[in-house]
């Protein structure tokens, strides 16, 4: 098959969180499993061009329609790390990409709708006819509203889309302007509720609503944050708009690329390690304490690695850090903050406890800095408040390190409780679950683990040690996305 995938991120060159990770890692896979893929990216100034090989124009001069004229752009072609790229850059005033920053602009709508556009457009001009596009999140919710009411009549009928939700929180948003700059050019008809009329403001359409109703098959990234889309109110409003879809809606888990996170091989790792030789492990823990001026002590280390926000469970983040002080462990955080409040907080966090020989706060996104705290850990947190599918415990239970997650989301199917699992038996038990969102209960996982790790470290390693033995490679979820595929592409 003939694959096109058209994502706002794909890593390492353009990554803010797990989207970037699967977007590349799923085209990887799609590709060794003998099809044809193709990215379609914007072109940020901010980028890693470093990760980039054989950057050329491709198609100089490429008209975007764009309210009443039109944006000449450049398509420009690479290989990140073999996955061949187009990158979309728009000459025009609005600076679309080159913001310094992938996200976080007022006019996040517009530079969005732009791309989805601009996709569109470079597959119709230079006539590539793929069997399948893929888009993922609401940046590219358009793309289906747009193929099936304006492309499909202009050569691309036998194109079919397949949607991704990688996290339902961000919806994207717009008034008609949207509408108008992407000539979709009747309010009366796009501003219904069976189209892209939000749910809940009746003054704005939805980007990822219009995914929903317009692709051919809409899934998010793991069986049980599907379930909870359509039962619980994570989908953040748009509960009944799945709830109409519902036959075309189904859960993905999302895989890790093993050719990059694998402890046998990490290119940032000062020592490489397997199930087989757990016990080097822990000269990557030595690595990690030198390198974070952590006093060397037997003392287990607890990280956490992700997004400072709301989502991931901030406080409780904030309270294991504490509670892993309290209970003679160290503890070490590496994570970002868009949230001004968040940040301050943190950086405040860091300074207080800066002369602390037992903790380390990096604030900042440091992609090979992850690995070495990945490696160098014995524990993980996770207490997310939603996790769509949740990248980190996946990445750590590779890497040996024990998640101790709460039961959310994607956690749900990738964590299993070493005392309580009732679905696995002991030999396939992996972490440590917790349900509640309070400190009560993420000190109940944590002390348990704690309790293991201090009072018998065999089976706590043997525990690691089952973790590393999992499969979410992509080999299985890519062949389930083909089968998707399959089953929604044009039969000729
Ligand atoms: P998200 O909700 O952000 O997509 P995921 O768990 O799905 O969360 O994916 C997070 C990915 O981003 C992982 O590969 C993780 O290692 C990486 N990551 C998150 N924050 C940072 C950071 N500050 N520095 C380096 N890598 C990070």
């Amino acid at each position: 098959m003939y694959i096109v995938q058209i994502a706002s991120e794909c890593a390492p060159v353009i990554k803010a969180g797990g989207l970037g990770d699967v977007v590349y890692g799923l085209s990887r896979e799609l590709e060794n499993q003998g099809h044809c893929v193709e990215l379609i990216l914007p072109k940020y100034d901010c980028m890693r061009y470093d990760h980039i090989w054989g950057l050329h124009d491709a198609y100089k001069d490429l008209y975007v329609p764009w309210f009443d004229s039109w944006i000449h752009c450049s398509v420009y072609c690479g290989w990140v790390h073999g996955r061949v790229c187009f990158f979309i850059e728009p000459h025009s005033e609005d600076f679309f990409f080159d913001r310094g920053t992938y996200y976080g602009c007022n006019d996040d709508n517009m530079r969005f709708a732009f791309f989805s556009k601009a996709a569109l457009e470079f597959l119709l001009q230079s006539n590539k006819r793929p069997d399948i596009i893929h888009c993922h999140d609401w940046q590219t919710g358009l793309v289906p509203v747009m193929l099936f009411e304006i492309y499909k009549y202009h050569g691309m009928a036998n194109q079919r889309v397949c949607y991704t939700i990688h996290n339902f929180k961000h919806q994207g948003f717009g008034g008609t302007d949207i509408l108008e700059a992407t000539q979709l050019r009747r309010p009366e008809y796009y501003f219904s509720y069976d189209k892209l009329r939000d749910n809940f403001n009746p003054f704005s359409i939805n980007f990822m609503k219009g995914g929903i109703v317009y692709a051919n098959a809409v899934n998010t990234v793991s069986p049980h944050h599907a379930w909870e889309a359509r039962h619980t109110t994570i989908s953040y409003g748009l509960g009944h708009t799945l709830e109409i879809h519902q036959d075309k809606f189904t859960g993905i888990l999302n895989g890790i690329d093993y050719g990059f996170w694998n402890p046998e091989n990490d290119r940032y790792l000062p020592y490489d390690y397997s199930a087989d030789s757990f016990e080097q492990k822990h000269y990557n823990t030595k690595a990690l304490r030198e390198r974070l001026l952590l006093r060397e002590e037997n003392k287990p280390i607890v990280c956490f690695i992700g997004r400072l926000d709301d989502q991931k469970g901030v406080h409780l983040v904030h309270h294991a850090m504490y509670y892993t002080l309290e209970r003679g462990g160290q503890f070490v955080l590496l994570g970002s903050a868009t949230e001004s409040s968040i940040d301050k907080w943190f950086r405040h966090e860091k300074e207080f406890l800066n002369s602390n020989p037992d903790c380390h706060i990096e604030l900042g996104f440091n992609e090979e800095l992850s690995h070495l705290i990945y490696a160098g850990s014995d524990m993980i947190v996770v207490p997310s408040n939603f996790e769509p599918c949740g990248l980190t415990q996946v990445i750590a239970l590779k890497y040996g390190t024990v998640p101790i997650v709460r039961g959310v989301g994607g956690l749900v199917n990738t964590v299993f409780d070493h005392d309580y699992d009732q679905a696995h038996p002991p030999e396939k038990r992996n972490g440590f679950v917790f349900y509640e969102s309070d400190n009560v209960a993420l000190e109940s996982g944590m002390t348990r683990a704690f309790d293991l790790w201090g009072q018998n470290r065999k089976i706590f390693n043997q525990l690691a040690i089952q973790g590393m033995k999992y499969d979410y490679s992509w080999k299985d979820p890519a062949q389930e996305y083909v089968e998707l595929y399959d089953r929604i592409r044009v039969k000729y």
